[in-house]
């Protein structure tokens, strides 16, 4: 089950529709402006066309000797929910074909249309195209794409597209590993191999080398394991030319059985999942640096498995975090906050311009968005309505939760500077966030994002698969606005 991505060779020409056809490529992806649609079934070329319509059927034309599969999609494309819909929806009329070579075709749209959804539908296509691993006896993979002819000729980062897709792929590919293929030593095994191959600076902090540095968060939850597998696992991606330092930081909870507040009625079911906020950290990482962007990357993985054990922690122990800060343990599966505290007092100490972290951190975050948005907190609130937007035009859409310190009176502890997590019913996406900016300095902005959207039917953004890999995309677009990595002096 190792990843492997096969970029395609993708090649640009001003072909008319008519030319089309002349390209030795099987299959074509045609699109034509919504707009144009009707007055497109009532021509001649749209004959047979007409009637598939009014059936409800794929436009779909044989010419010469390629299929070619006609979608609409608007004239004036605007990043949002719909056009990601029609996007997917469009990509897998032909991503399950077959066919290693395609042509995609946009007629009639403005150049500026144009490179939108050549853009949004290649990233679509491939992605469509990476097989998640599996072990079903007779599931044929897919071929890859090997080339994509792409009409009109508009210009596109290929770099930054192939990595979003690589690096979203791989993210969705390790989620998706079962959690007797991913334990958190061989996850660390994979990182360590992914690093060389990468030329990334590795480093494992491992239990000995944790257990000096007074992690005592991270190895509480460590220590229910059979082996000492657990690692805080440091990457750094330093490009020559960065001009800024972002960490991301992910939840790496290889299998999470809720420790000794044991998970029950079917809640542990899924639960290799629970490493998906590190997953997206690593995915993040890698589109970041194989885009080549002047930026750079701290990247800090806690992998760990919350079992129960002789060793494993229990409600009512206090335990001393990385800063020195005394936490007191009201329920083990409230263990995502504890890997994170320490996780993120390492990741602050190297000083980054921004700090981000991902988990599939609290039911409670779900429960209040679904799995259609995944939760927003931001110790720079002025910043939250433009991430809203960005969220938006990525597809991968957040909301905003408050982060005010009176909400810490539910974590008020009458044996430690800290309760994990608040007794009893309460709103646990909060306080989860409201914990861990316990360990973070307030002078460093910070996002946190709770991974309700981790997991979603039908996918998000240009993803279609439903586990969807959320955050390297939306990573991405908010490294773009550079002012959330040029505030050094806030
Ligand atoms: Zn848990």
């Amino acid at each position: 089950m190792q990843y492997h991505f096969h970029a395609p060779i993708i090649t640009f020409h001003d072909t008319s529709l008519s030319d089309l056809a002349q390209l030795t490529v099987p299959v074509a992806l045609v699109v034509i402006p919504s707009e144009q649609k009707a007055a497109w079934l009532q021509s001649d070329a749209g004959h047979d066309l007409a009637l598939a319509d009014s059936l409800g059927r794929p436009l779909e034309r044989q010419v010469g000797a390629q299929w070619q599969q006609l979608v609409f999609l608007p004239e004036q494309p605007v990043k949002g929910t719909k056009l990601y819909q029609s996007i997917r929806d469009a990509a897998a009329l032909v991503a399950n074909l077959p066919c290693s070579e395609l042509a995609l075709h946009l007629e009639g749209f403005t150049p500026a249309a144009a490179t939108l959804l050549s853009e949004l539908l290649l990233q679509a296509l491939l992605s469509a195209r990476i097989p998640l691993p599996s072990s079903k006896h007779g599931s044929e993979p897919r071929p890859v794409f090997t080339t994509i002819h792409c009409s009109p000729a508009v210009t596109l980062s290929l770099p930054a597209l192939l990595g979003e897709v690589e690096g979203n792929g791989l993210a969705r590919h390790l989620a998706a590993m079962p959690a007797s293929e991913l334990g958190a030593s061989q996850y660390r095994q994979r990182v360590r191999e992914l690093a060389a191959k990468e030329g990334w600076h590795c480093h494992e902090w491992d239990q000995r080398e944790l257990a000096l540095r007074g992690a005592g968060a991270f190895l509480a939850v460590a220590r229910g394991a059979e082996d000492d597998g657990a690692a805080i696992v440091h990457l750094r991606y330093a490009p020559a030319n960065a001009g800024s330092k972002v960490a991301l930081v992910g939840k790496g909870i290889c299998h999470d059985s809720g420790g000794y507040n044991l998970k029950i009625n079917g809640g542990m079911y899924g639960m290799h999942l629970d490493m998906g906020g590190s997953a997206v950290a690593l995915g993040t990482l890698l589109a970041i640096s194989r885009a080549g962007l002047p930026i750079e990357v701290d990247c800090w993985l806690a992998i760990a498995e919350n079992h129960i054990g002789p060793r494993a922690f229990r409600p009512s122990e206090v335990v001393t975090a990385a800063n020195g800060k005394t936490i007191e343990v009201v329920d083990t599966d409230a263990e995502g906050r504890m890997v994170l505290a320490d996780t993120l007092v390492l990741a602050a100490e190297q000083a980054p311009d921004l700090l981000i972290d991902y988990a599939t951190l609290t039911g409670a975050c779900k429960r209040a968005l679904g799995s259609r948005y995944s939760g927003l907190f931001c110790n720079r609130p002025e910043w939250l309505a433009e991430l809203v937007e960005i969220g938006q035009h990525s597809g991968e859409r957040v909301w905003p939760f408050p982060l005010d310190e009176d909400y810490d009176d539910t974590l008020k502890s009458d044996w430690a500077d800290l309760l994990q997590c608040a007794p009893g019913a309460s709103c646990d996406h909060i306080d989860a966030a409201r914990f861990l900016s316990h360990f973070v300095p307030a002078t460093l902005p910070w996002l946190h994002i709770d991974l309700s959207g981790f997991r979603h039917k039908g996918g998000h953004g240009v993803v279609s698969s439903e586990i969807t890999g959320f955050g390297v995309r939306l990573t991405l677009a908010l490294l773009a606005q550079s002012r959330f990595i040029a505030n050094r002096a806030v």
